[in-house]
């Protein structure tokens, strides 16, 4: 055929109106029909239910939490007891798979992790779908309203997993969905009162469905539902919802019901009740004093909870996790042949630092970004220095030289 008479097999432009023409052996592919075949292969992949999932090795509770040890530092009954979890889940997957005819069916058992903020409850939920490679993400409890109202539906963490798993929808089935702030949630009162409470209960019956396995019609770009839009159906059976929250006051509750005061502990079970630690008596029951309908108590048979972080676990955090800020601030000099060192009593003071100004874990970060700033913008520019040791005098002088030493709280 001479060059001028081609055109394309497929839509029958001719070369001129096209951008490019591809030849095949016995055929020809204009610009526009690869765009239109793209969309097409685009579509059928994010409906095919079918496709692959990533293999993930299923291990063993210890190992499960081996690997946990290496990010999450302390939190030892959490750690153990999400590992359980975790396990049985994805065990429950495997297994229903392989026997589908059994008649013993292990429910889902979704989890509650009560804990200040700060102390490592999205760290450990982030950790264990990282371990699992399977998709992960994080919703906010507070900004979900009920359906019709200001505010995000319940549906929309989905649309965001499914986002986050590339809209593989077999692999969003499986994902981890980790909701902070549940107690945020929360019926204000024990009285159902005559004003809606569109942020509160009414969500906590919106996310029911989900947490109980049900298929969840989702909006794939996220945002409020309307008609016209099209829906991607998910599966809630298999995905594992870890949610979490300060449950300010809960203490009080958990020792009423311990028939005792959180002041007197006047009890005949006294000896027996370690009042500094009233959190690890955490049981269903107190949720649902706190304001969680019984439902979703049901939903979330697995509760755990999260120390506050004392001076010993926020120094190791400084210092053990794989990645943690230490060896990253090593790493980053290390890129410019400079070696980093700590001084003990250096750490002391940052620790000390982020306790006295009340930011937790989180502050570690924020005072140690304050402290390297002047040292990472002028050293690897010097071009001489080669180490660079953190004593106390650096510290406390770099300190005091930032603004952070200015947030100083009442
Ligand atoms: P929460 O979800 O409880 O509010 P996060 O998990 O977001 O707290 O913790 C904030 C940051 O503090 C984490 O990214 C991590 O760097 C650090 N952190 C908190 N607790 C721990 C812990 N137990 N072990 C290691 N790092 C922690």
């Amino acid at each position: 055929m001479a060059k001028s008479d081609e055109r394309c097999s497929f839509c029958g432009r001719e070369r001129r109106e096209t951008q490019i023409l591809i030849a095949g052996l016995n055929a020809h592919i204009c610009d526009h029909c690869i765009q239109q075949a793209k969309v097409i292969m685009d579509e059928e992949v994010t409906s095919d239910k079918t496709k692959s999932v990533p293999d993930f090795k299923l291990l063993k509770p210890t190992e499960i939490k081996s690997y946990i040890d290496q990010y999450v530092i302390g939190q030892e009954e959490a750690k153990r007891i999400v590992s359980v979890a975790v396990y049985n889940h994805y065990k429950r997957i495997f297994y229903a798979k392989k026997a589908q005819d059994d008649d013993v069916e292990i429910e889902k058992a979704n989890i509650v992790i009560v804990g200040e903020t700060g102390t490592g409850k999205t760290l450990l939920a982030r950790t264990i779908a990282k371990m699992l490679n399977v998709p992960f993400c994080i919703a906010d409890a507070t900004a979900l309203t009920e359906a019709g109202y200001v505010g995000e539906d319940v549906e929309s963490i989905l649309a965001r997993l499914l986002q986050v798993a590339d809209y593989n929808v077999a692999a969003a089935e499986r994902g981890i969905v980790f909701i902070d702030e549940i107690d945020k949630i929360a019926r204000k009162s024990d009285n159902p009162s005559i004003t809606r409470d569109v942020s509160g209960e009414g969500v906590q019956q919106a996310l029911l469905k989900m947490l109980e396995g049900a298929i969840v019609n989702v909006p794939p770009q996220g945002g409020r539902k309307h008609p016209e839009q099209k829906m991607i159906q998910i599966n809630t059976q298999n995905i594992l919802f870890i949610t979490g929250g300060a449950f300010d006051g809960i203490e009080k509750k958990i020792a009423n019901r311990l028939q005792t005061n959180v002041i007197g502990f006047k009890s005949a079970k006294k000896e027996f009740i370690d009042k500094e630690n009233i959190l690890q008596y955490i049981s269903p029951v107190d949720l649902k004093s706190y304001g969680l309908i019984p439902e979703l108590v049901g939903r979330l048979p697995i509760v755990t909870f999260m120390h506050t972080l004392d001076r010993e676990t926020l120094k190791r955090i400084l210092l053990e996790p794989k990645n943690s800020l230490t060896k990253q601030y090593i790493k980053l000099l290390e890129m410019d042949n400079i070696k980093l060192s700590f001084d003990k009593n250096a750490l002391d003071y940052i620790v000390d630092k982020s306790i006295e100004f009340k930011l937790g874990a989180r502050g570690l970060r924020s005072i140690l970004e304050a402290i390297m700033t002047d040292e990472m913008f002028e050293l690897p520019s010097r071009g001489d220095a080669k180490t660079l040791r953190v004593t106390l005098a650096f510290v406390e002088k770099s300190f005091r030289k930032s603004s952070m030493a200015r947030l100083r709280v009442a």
